[in-house]
C-alpha cells in the first residue's frame, strides 16, 4: 500500500485511467494487474498554475484499503437518560455518540427548531428584533446552523474527525467534504442536515425539548443532578429533569450559564479570547490576488487566512467566508456583534473575515474586579458601545485605509450586511490596544502576506467579539467532569474546550464516551 500525489487543472477531474496508470507505476505492478485506490485529500494549489493536488492511497488487488464505518445507533427508548443541554455541534454529536453507546440523550434546547429559527433570524436581520432564545447563536443546531459550515480543524488529536464527517454525509452533506482539504457545507444545506440528525435521535428513542432554557442545575442527595428549565411561552411553568449525568454544551454566548455558575459558587476561570472587526472585501479582488490573476468563474471563491504578531499579541483572520454575507449575531437587545456565513455556492460578491487581536486577562487590569467574568464583562462593554453608537443593529464602519490613518470615511462601499453600516470612527470605538494592533497589522498583511489586501475598497465593521469563550468551565482532564460537580460534563466551545464546528463535535463525542465508559 502506498500514498501517491497527482495533480490536474481546476475544472477537470482526474480520470480513472490516469489514476490506474499512476498506481501501477507506484506499486511496480504489471500493466494488466488490478489495483485498488482511494482518494484521500484534494486541495487547491494556486502558487504557479491553478491546480488540484490529490493524495491517493493505492494498493495491489490482494490488499484491501481501510474503510470507515459509522458505528450502529442503538434503540435507547428505555435506556438510562443523559441530559444534554444545548443542541449545537457539541450537543448533537454527543447525542449521536450516546445512541451508539446505548444511552438515551435528552436534549434541552433554549431555542426553537430550525424552521422557526429561520423566521427569528430573518426578523433579526430585517427588523432588528433580537429574540434572546432564538437567533444566529441560539436554537436548533447551535451557532453552526446558519454559518459558513467550514469543517476544518487543527485539532486532529481530539478525536476521530472521520466520525463527524462521515455522519454529516450520512445526514445529507455532499461527500466531497470527505476529500476536500477545506471542506464546507453552507447555510442553505445545514438546516436540512440538522433536522435529519434530530429525526435520527428521536427515531432511536432520544428526546428533544425546544423552548427549554436551563436556568439551574443542582446536586441531589442520591447523586443525581436536577436540571430546571423555563420556557418563553406565556404562562408556562418551570420544568424539571433528573439524570446521573448532564452534558453542558451551551456555547460561548450563553452568558446566563456563567452567571448561574457564579451564583452557585461553582468554579469558573477567565480565559483569553480575541476581538476585532469584520473585514469585507469585494470577492473579485480576493479572487484576483489569490489566483494570481488566473481566476475563472468555474473556480471556487478564493479564501485567505493569516496570522501575524503585533506588539506581542497575535492578530489573525478568523472564520473567513468567501462569497459570504455578514450577519448580526447579537443574542440580547442593546448589543452589537457581527459574524459571517455563506451558502454552499459561496457566490455572493463579498469576501468577509474576522480580523481579531488576542486579548489576555493580564491586558485588562481595570476589569480584574470581575474575577473569572473579567473578559466577559469587557466583551459585553465593547458590544454595548458599538450598539450605542448607532442605536440599532446598523454597524459602525470605516474604510480600511481611513481606519489606519484615523480619518473619517466620507462614504462607505456597498456591504452584504443587511441591517446596514454607518460611517463611524471605528478606531476610537474599539479598545485602544485592539485598534492600534489592527492599524499596524493591515498594511503589514497587504505588504507581506496578501498583496492588494490593504485597500480602501475594504470595509471594516464593528464588532467581531464572539471568537471563542472568554470563560472556561474547569473540568477534570481525565474524567471530563466539572472539578466540583460529579456527573456534570462542561463541553464544547462554551466551556472553553473547542472552537468551531468540528472540534466542538469532537468534544461532544469525547464527553459521551467518558459517560459510557463509567456505566
Ligand atoms: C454566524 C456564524 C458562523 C460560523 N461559521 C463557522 C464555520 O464556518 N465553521 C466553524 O467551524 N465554526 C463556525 N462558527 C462557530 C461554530 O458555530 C461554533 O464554534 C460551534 O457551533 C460551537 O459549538 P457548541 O455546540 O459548543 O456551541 P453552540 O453551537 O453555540 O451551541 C450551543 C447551544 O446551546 C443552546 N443553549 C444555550 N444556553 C442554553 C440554556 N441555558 N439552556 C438550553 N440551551 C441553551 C443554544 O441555543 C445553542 O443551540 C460560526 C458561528 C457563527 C455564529
Amino acid at each position: 500500500m502506498k500514498e501517491i500525489e497527482l495533480t490536474c487543472k481546476l475544472g477537470k477531474e482526474l480520470s480513472e485511467d490516469e489514476i490506474r496508470a499512476a498506481a501501477i507505476k507506484a506499486l511496480g505492478a504489471s500493466p494488466r494487474e488490478k489495483v485498488n485506490w482511494c482518494l484521500l485529500r484534494r486541495s487547491i494549489d494556486a502558487r504557479t498554475d491553478v491546480i488540484y493536488r490529490y493524495r491517493i492511497q493505492v494498493a495491489r488487488a490482494s490488499e484491501s484499503l481501510p474503510q470507515y464505518h459509522i458505528p450502529e445507533y442503538k434503540d435507547v427508548s428505555s435506556a438510562e437518560p443523559v441530559i444534554v443541554v444545548g443542541s449545537g455541534p457539541a450537543g448533537m454529536f454527543a447525542s449521536l455518540r450516546l445512541l451508539m453507546e446505548g444511552l438515551k440523550p435528552v436534549i434541552l434546547e433554549r431555542g426553537r427548531d430550525v424552521h422557526k429559527r429561520k423566521v427569528d433570524t430573518a426578523l433579526l436581520s430585517t427588523k432588528g428584533i433580537v429574540n434572546p432564545d432564538s437567533n444566529y447563536c441560539f436554537g436548533e443546531g447551535g451557532a453552526g446552523t446558519f454559518s459558513d459550515g467550514k469543517l476544518y480543524t487543527r485539532s486532529s488529536k481530539r478525536g476521530d474527525i472521520r466520525e463527524v464527517l462521515h455522519q454529516l454525509v450520512s445526514f445529507g452533506a455532499d461527500p466531497s467534504i470527505l476529500l476536500d482539504a477545506h471542506p464546507h457545507i453552507g447555510s442553505d444545506r445545514l438546516p436540512v442536515i440538522v433536522e435529519k440528525i434530530r429525526e435520527c435521535i428521536i427515531q432511536h428513542g432520544g428526546e428533544y425539548h425546544f423552548d427549554c432554557r436551563v436556568t439551574d442545575i443542582s446536586t441531589l442527595s442520591d447523586g443525581n443532578l436536577r436540571v430546571s428549565a423555563e420556557s418563553s411561552l406565556p404562562g408556562a411553568g418551570p420544568t424539571f429533569f433528573e439524570a446521573r449525568n448532564v452534558i453542558l454544551a451551551t456555547g460561548h454566548s450563553a452568558r446566563d450559564i456563567y452567571e448561574m455558575f457564579t451564583r452557585k459558587g461553582w468554579e469558573l476561570q477567565a480565559k483569553g479570547f480575541a476581538l476585532g472587526v469584520r473585514v469585507e472585501h469585494p470577492q473579485s479582488l480576493i479572487n484576483k490576488v489569490r489566483y494570481h490573476g488566473k481566476y475563472q468563474p468555474f473556480m471556487p471563491a478564493a479564501e485567505y487566512s493569516f496570522v501575524t504578531q503585533v506588539e506581542g499579541r497575535g492578530v489573525f483572520s478568523f472564520c473567513m467566508c468567501p462569497g459570504g454575507l455578514l450577519v448580526p449575531s447579537s443574542t440580547a437587545p442593546g448589543e452589537l456583534v457581527l459574524n459571517g456565513m455563506s451558502n454552499s455556492g459561496r457566490n455572493s460578491k463579498w469576501a468577509n473575515s474576522g480580523v481579531v487581536v488576542s486579548v489576555e486577562p493580564e491586558d485588562l487590569p481595570e476589569y480584574s474586579q470581575h474575577g473569572p467574568l473579567a473578559l466577559l464583562r469587557f466583551q459585553q462593554d465593547v458590544e454595548r458601545k458599538m450598539f450605542e453608537y448607532t442605536g440599532s443593529l446598523k454597524a459602525p464602519a470605516q474604510r480600511m485605509m481611513d481606519f489606519c490613518r484615523r480619518v473619517p470615511s466620507e462614504n462607505l462601499p456597498a456591504t452584504s450586511y443587511h441591517p446596514g453600516a454607518v460611517p463611524a470612527p471605528l478606531y476610537d470605538l474599539l479598545p485602544e490596544n485592539v485598534a492600534l494592533r489592527l492599524k499596524l497589522a493591515f498594511p503589514q498583511v497587504g505588504n507581506k502576506l496578501i498583496k492588494g489586501y490593504y485597500t480602501n475598497d475594504a470595509l471594516l465593521l464593528g464588532v467581531e467579539s464572539r471568537t471563542s469563550s472568554p470563560v472556561r468551565i474547569p473540568r477534570d482532564p481525565d474524567t471530563l467532569e466539572h472539578v466540583r460537580v460529579p456527573g456534570l460534563y462542561p463541553c464544547g466551545e462554551g466551556a472553553g474546550y473547542s472552537g468551531g464546528i468540528v472540534s466542538s463535535a469532537l468534544d461532544g463525542i469525547a464527553c459521551a464516551q467518558k459517560i459510557a465508559a463509567r456505566q
